[in-house]
């Protein structure tokens, strides 16, 4: 039997950054996947799965070692954010808000390969991949996991970073509300006759929210998430007129035409809520304890954001304590700031959906919030999730690894 502090499922960016950060703070750590971590890209061919890493999560991934292992060459930072809808125009830097850029475009796998390179190099974490659960026990004093080679797990606290569609949650039975968007997210590269010098630009248009997310190279990214019958009809176009319905609805994107449109790919989008983050012995980070729609780019800052605050509460943990009423605080606090976030990034795509008039009142709500200076720092604020990183980064560049 192997005895562990903390016992993590999911080794993916958010369980990753979980295991070396608890490992930071000097706990032992067991940290479990189904499927090795991808490999590292070294061909010049970006994943089409980019995300938008905010500068809180960032700083989080450079605490536990993780940043340093991306290749610069692959990243793309942004520093101007442009979001319309109707006549309506809302556009930030992160020069007028004191910061040197709003974030950076990064590959998916890519991050997951860096967080689980900066968890198994940690000394206090021991990385068990490619394993398969085989059972999961939690009692009033452990929690034991089984693998399906035989070998037993016991820890203290059990953490499920393990996807939208957790065991561990179920496990724990924790409910989750779902709800089908009935939508699906394309994202396809493309090279347009300007290059994208660094903006994220996004309109809330008739068929959807459309995105283009600056690419290394002057490329940009498209995440265009739309009904699942206009889905269908766009997957089937041929490139040429691909490229014309998008300069339609990006008809003011400042890029020009569409040169050359990449591979496309098409993700169905569902919002879940575990109706709790944690319970008793156990706790959810990430997809696990949410999913939320892409259009605000938040779904991987919101489980970093969980790693930065799990490991504020547990800083204060005592091995021979009962951990159940810390991981309780982690989750109420979580819990509140998912429900603000996602229900905020919801009600956007539900005021959009209400056709033209909703995008109108869109356009007056920008308009109210291009004028009020303190409102755009509150946005920008929480946008870069500067918020929750900033105690628990302290605690992580001290920690004894
Ligand atoms: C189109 C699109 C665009 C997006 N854009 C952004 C963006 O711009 N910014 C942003 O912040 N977010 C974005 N997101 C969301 C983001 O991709 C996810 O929120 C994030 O990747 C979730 O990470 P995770 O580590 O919690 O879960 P996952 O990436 O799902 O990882 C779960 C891990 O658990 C493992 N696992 C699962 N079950 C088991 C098991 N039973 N046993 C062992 N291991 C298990 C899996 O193998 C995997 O490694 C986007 C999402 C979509 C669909």
């Amino acid at each position: 039997m192997d005895t562990y502090d903390v016992i993590v499922i999911g080794s993916a960016t958010v369980g990753g950054t979980a295991a070396a950060a608890l490992a930071r703070l000097g706990l032992e750590v067991a940290l479990v996947d189904r499927r090795a971590p991808p490999q590292q890209r070294t061909d010049a061919e970006l994943d089409p799965r980019v995300v938008a890493v905010s500068p809180g999560s960032q700083r989080l991934l450079e605490a536990i070692g993780a940043w340093s292992a991306l290749d610069p060459q692959r990243l793309a930072p942004y520093s101007a954010m442009q979001v319309r809808a109707g006549h309506g125009r809302l556009d930030f830097t992160a020069n007028e808000h004191g910061l040197s850029r709003l974030g950076w475009i990064a590959e998916l796998p890519e991050l997951d390969r860096a967080a689980a390179a900066a968890a198994q190099a940690a000394r206090r974490v021991e990385t068990l991949w490619p394993r398969n659960v085989k059972a999961l026990r939690t009692t009033q004093d452990r929690v034991e996991v089984e693998l399906d080679d035989g070998r037993l797990l016991t820890g203290h606290i059990l953490l499920g970073a393990d996807g939208a569609r957790s065991r561990v949650r179920a496990h724990a039975g924790i409910a989750v509300d779902s709800h089908h968007y009935n939508q699906k997210a394309l994202v396809a590269h493309l090279v347009t006759a300007r290059p994208n010098p660094g903006i994220a630009w996004q309109r809330f248009g008739a068929l959807g929210p459309l995105a283009l997310l600056p690419l290394p190279g002057g490329r940009s990214s498209l995440v265009w998430s739309v009904h699942l019958d206009q889905a269908e009809r766009l997957m089937r176009l041929d490139d040429e007129d691909f490229a014309a319905e998008i300069e339609t609805h990006a008809a003011d994107a400042p890029f020009g035409k569409i040169a050359q449109s990449g591979p496309r790919h098409a993700l169905t989008l569902v919002r879940r809520q575990s109706r709790q983050l944690a319970a008793g012995r156990v706790a959810l980070l990430g997809d696990a304890a949410r999913s939320v729609h892409p259009l605000a780019g938040q779904g991987l800052n919101l489980g970093l954001g969980d790693v930065a605050v799990l490991v504020e509460v547990i800083a204060g943990w005592k091995r021979d304590r009962d951990p159940s009423a810390i991981l309780a605080r982690y989750g109420r606090r979580r819990r509140s700031d998912s429900i603000l976030v996602a229900g905020g990034i919801h009600g956007f795509n539900e005021i959009r959906a209400l056709g033209e008039p909703g995008r109108q009142a869109m356009a007056l709500g920008f308009g109210a919030l291009a004028r009020l200076r303190p409102a755009r720092d509150i946005f920008v604020n929480r946008a870069c999730g500067l918020a929750e990183v900033g105690p628990a980064l302290q605690q992580l560049e001290n920690g004894r690894e």
